[in-house]
This record gives structure tokens, sequence and C-alpha cells, in this order.
């Protein structure tokens, strides 16, 4: 059986740069092309994120952007907390060189209270993504009390302990994680380990495009070209080959870049690459269960 190579589409709904304050109008405009793109080029799959943050705490919780994220569920995409606690400004008591997601009691009040939020406005939460990738072992802890079960933020090779990201020599392709050390894979006495999918990586080096934004040997839209990307998909369809192993993994795009021509042609350029060389378009509960089931038959 050819091993199945998976992608996930990580759509960060960021509104920045947020030099000019956007509307809800302009926002959910970009937001409509960006479904569109996804619905015509990846079936509708992805795993959007919804945004919460020091400015916008609230903001994309509310009003007029809930219809939009159940109109999303119902295309088949995940939906996903996303934290940027620090992207527009350091967080409250965070220490230069820092970030809020050591503070876990402060990450704990942000989750929990999102999954409320969404919650009782019967949003379907699926996953959980932090800005920067950062992510600790407290947070996963967090994660499994709101009742989420799969984790976003992995991207191998990278290790920024400004922004709480330690996934150094974490699996290329999606893994139980370690409730101790997130990029380890748990043993067999974890308990209810996150489903962590990583950032496709081509595994020559962690090449940054800035201070904290992954580059060309990832799947960034933004901070890549079209080229770099599918070479950097390629890598991964060989490495199922050569291995016979199931690859899942991620990309990211943003839909602040909605409505500029370079962007979107990059994006659905990208997506139908991987669509016509081996590689299907999954959402992240989708993906779990797509592994889950080749676990169950690998072991009976
Ligand atoms: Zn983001």
């Amino acid at each position: 059986m050819a091993a199945d190579v998976l992608l996930v589409v990580n759509v960060d709904s960021d509104p920045d740069p947020v030099s000019t304050y956007q509307d809800d109008a302009s926002i959910l405009a970009k937001y409509a092309r960006m479904r569109e793109i996804i619905a015509r080029h990846a079936g509708g799959a992805a795993a959007w994120t919804l945004l919460t943050g020091s400015l916008y705490r609230d903001r994309f919780y509310e009003g007029a952007f809930v219809p939009f994220w159940r109109s999303l569920a119902d295309d088949g995409a995940d939906l996903v907390i996303h934290p940027e606690e620090d992207l527009y400004g350091p967080g409250p008591g965070t220490e230069p060189e820092s970030c809020s997601y050591y503070d876990t009691g402060h990450m704990r009040e942000v989750i929990l209270s999102r999954a409320r939020k969404m919650r009782e406005a019967g949003l379907p939460l699926s996953a959980y993504r932090g800005g920067y990738h950062g992510f600790t072992a407290e947070i996963g802890a967090v994660l499994k009390e709101a009742g989420i079960a799969i984790e976003l933020s992995c991207a191998p090779g990278i290790v920024w302990t400004q922004k709480a990201a330690a996934w150094g020599d974490a699996p290329l392709s999606a893994y139980y994680m370690s409730s101790a050390r997130q990029a380890e894979v748990a043993g067999d006495d974890d308990v209810a380990p996150l489903f962590e999918i990583p950032w496709a990586w081509d595994a020559v080096e962690p090449g940054l495009s800035r201070r904290f934004v992954v580059g060309e040997n990832y799947m960034i839209n933004e901070f890549s070209t079209l080229e770099a990307m599918k070479r950097v998909w390629d890598t991964v369809v060989r490495r199922a080959s050569e291995r016979g192993e199931q690859q899942i993994v991620s990309m990211v795009c943003h839909t602040y870049t909605m409505g500029l021509s370079e962007f979107e042609e990059r994006l659905t350029s990208i997506l139908d690459h991987v669509s016509s060389n081996g590689g299907e378009m999954v959402s992240p509960t989708r993906a779990k269960a797509i592994y889950d089931q080749r676990m169950l038959g690998e072991a009976g």
C-alpha cells in the first residue's frame, strides 16, 4: 500500500499588519476570499485559527465572525484557538526577551475562556496553535483540560527560547507528543497525549525569513517562494516513498494577503502542486483519524 502523504493547511487569520486599523467588513472580505481558495483548491479542508491576544481578546470570538466560523466548519475545516499574546507588543508583565507563553496562569485563563466562548457560540473546537511556535508542557496540560486533542505549533528544528519554541529534534511527521517533552514521542504510559502535526520541513536547516519567522526551509506562503515551497513538498513526498512511511505535515498561509494577486497565485499554485504530486489535503481531525486507523491496522 502506498504511504499517505497528508497536508494540513494552517490558515492564519491574524489581521496584521496592523499599522492601519481594519474594520470587520474588510477583514471578513479577506476571510471570504481565502475560504473560496481553500474550497476550490483544498476541498474545504484546513485548520483555521481564531486569533486572540492582548489587543483583540474577544473581537474574533463574537459578532459577525461567529457565523463565518460556523460556515467554515460546515465546509469541513477545523477551528483552532490561536493566542498571539506578544504579536502586538509584549504581553502584560512580560520581561524583555521572554514571552507570555511561560505564564501558565495567564495562558490557562486565555485558553479556557476561549474554549468556553466557542462552546457557548456552538462552534466546534479541534486544535491549538501558539504564535511564534510557542508551547510548553504546562500549556499542553491546559489543552487537555479544555478538551483539545490536537496541537499545531511544532516547527521541527526551531529553538527560540524567547518564544517558548523548543522543537529542536521533533519528529518530521505527526506524532503523539510526550506530556513532559514536546519534541519527543509519548511513551506507552503517557495519559491521553496530544496529537502533534508539525510544519513541513526540508530538514536541511532551520532557516528564517526574519527574526522569529521561518522561511524557505518550511512551507510559509507569505515568507517563501513557490519554487521553495514546491521543493519542501517534494522532499516530504520523497521521504514517504523512501521510508515507506505515512507523512503528515502542515503549511501556513495568512488571510491578510488576500486580494493581492501575487500571494493568491502563489497559494493556489502550491495547493495545486500538492494535489498533483501525491498529496491529500485534510483537516487536523481527519489527519488524526487516518493516523489512528493506520496504527490500528499495523497493531492488528
Ligand atoms: Zn498568527
